[in-house]
């Protein structure tokens, strides 16, 4: 074997497998409906895209501080006053390409070998992986109530002394829920107790629907500055509709972001200034952006839900947030990877299965696409699962006839 024991030890991203498959479907003219994507249709705001193009005009596009341009980090203490009523410097802010790299830059600067890392199922399909690559083992907490919503009894039961930090995404992908204020101040003090890094995952805070706001984990912190344990994790990939632009950023003590901007200075020299500016637009800019893609999933998450409270046999928890939800197949099959391949290959809806979030019997479906991809993806689904559908179904002009079930 040519490849180290790391390596095979890491799975593939089955989410940027599925959109690879379903471009490769679409480019062969399959009618394919993408109800797996991790990513808003909207396009990115006015202001990042002109930001963007008027430093690349210059054509002076060359390094920039490996953790961030100051112009960036200016616009992050503002973005963070202003939506965490938290006072940070500069000093404390590590920008990535991504939250994924945020997230890994943090586990880098933070694990010994064999290090535990504690995070609630479902949990996103990353976080696994990432804590190995980092020499550490992740361990998953799943609910026992059969809800979305961990008990801050159940963290600490598997809390050890190789227990080094709990990661925390509120909303959750993939089932949307948002976790309580109590539950997020029994968190913050939990940690501060036993001296654990709480990573609070927030890339989706601010698509959160029906009024509600996220709680704001440094309401309840006690321990501050240096001596910080918490951390945030924010970009502007999802809440700006920005994925391409790979800008994502943590919120750290001044130990942790030097650790943090050491190991990125070697890895990537800091992510490409293009994209920074592109972020400060973002941050500085006109911000109805997200409003409008807030309502947007407001509406298309409603759509979801009614159909699929329509469905007979299936489970369904309304999300608070993101773009996702998460309902309970397993009356239809258990196996939510072959369920993934069956409708995949029957009737061209791509969704992803439960197991890679940690739970068998589930879908992730997206509600991130058009009310009609919701609408037209939910009734093939029906279809090939409902035995008392009618045996024809078209797609366009192609005709589908039921030979299974
Ligand atoms: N955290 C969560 C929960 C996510 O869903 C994602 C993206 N799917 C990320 C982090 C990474 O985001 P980015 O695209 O900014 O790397």
């Amino acid at each position: 074997m040519s490849v180290s024991q790391l390596a095979r030890s890491i799975k593939e991203s089955p989410t940027l497998k599925l959109n690879e498959t379903a471009a490769k479907l679409r480019d062969k003219g399959e009618p394919l409906i993408h109800l797996g994507g991790g990513e808003p249709k909207s396009k990115a705001p006015i202001d990042a895209v002109v930001n963007c193009a008027t430093q690349l005009n210059t054509g002076d596009i060359k390094y920039a501080p490996a953790d961030g341009l100051p112009v960036l980090k200016k616009a992050i203490v503002r973005y963070t006053e202003e939506h965490y009523n938290k006072l940070v410097g500069p000093d404390n802010i590590v920008v990535s390409s991504g939250a994924k790299q945020s997230i890994m830059n943090l586990l880098y600067a933070m694990l010994e070998p064999k290090d535990e890392v504690i995070f609630p199922s479902p949990y996103w399909v990353s976080y696994p992986e990432m804590i190995k690559l980092a020499g550490g083992v992740p361990v998953t907490v799943t609910p026992e109530d059969g809800t979305f919503h961990p008990r801050i009894e159940e963290i600490a039961e598997v809390v050890g002394s190789y227990t080094k930090a709990i990661i925390i995404n509120s909303p959750n992908n993939p089932c949307g829920v948002m976790y309580s204020k109590d539950f997020i101040a029994e968190m913050v003090r939990f940690c501060e107790k036993k001296s654990l890094y709480l990573i609070m995952d927030d890339l989706y805070n601010r698509l959160v629907f029906e009024g509600k706001t996220a709680p704001n984990s440094y309401e309840f912190e006690t321990v501050q500055s240096r001596n910080s344990r918490l951390v945030t994790v924010q970009g502007v990939s999802k809440m700006y509709a920005m994925t391409g632009f790979r800008i994502g950023w943590a919120i750290v003590n001044e130990e942790l972001a030097e650790a943090m901007t050491n190991i990125q200075s070697h890895m990537t020299s800091g992510p490409a200034t293009p994209s920074q500016w592109a972020a400060i637009g973002a941050l500085n800019g006109i911000q109805n952006s997200i409003e409008s893609l807030r309502l947007t999933l407001e509406n298309n998450r409603n759509i979801m839900i009614e159909r699929l409270r329509a469905f007979k046999g299936i489970k369904v928890t309304k999300p608070d947030g993101t773009f996702y939800c998460f309902p309970d197949f397993s009356a239809y099959m258990k196996d939510s990877q072959k369920l993934a391949e069956f409708l995949l290959e029957k009737v061209r809806v791509a969704t992803v299965p439960g197991k890679e979030f940690g739970m068998d019997g589930y879908l992730r479906l997206s509600y991130c696409g058009t009310p009609k991809d919701i609408m037209d993806g939910l009734e093939r689904i029906k279809w090939a699962l409902d035995p008392d559908s009618p045996n024809e179904l078209f797609l366009g002009d192609r005709k589908l006839v039921r030979d299974w079930l």
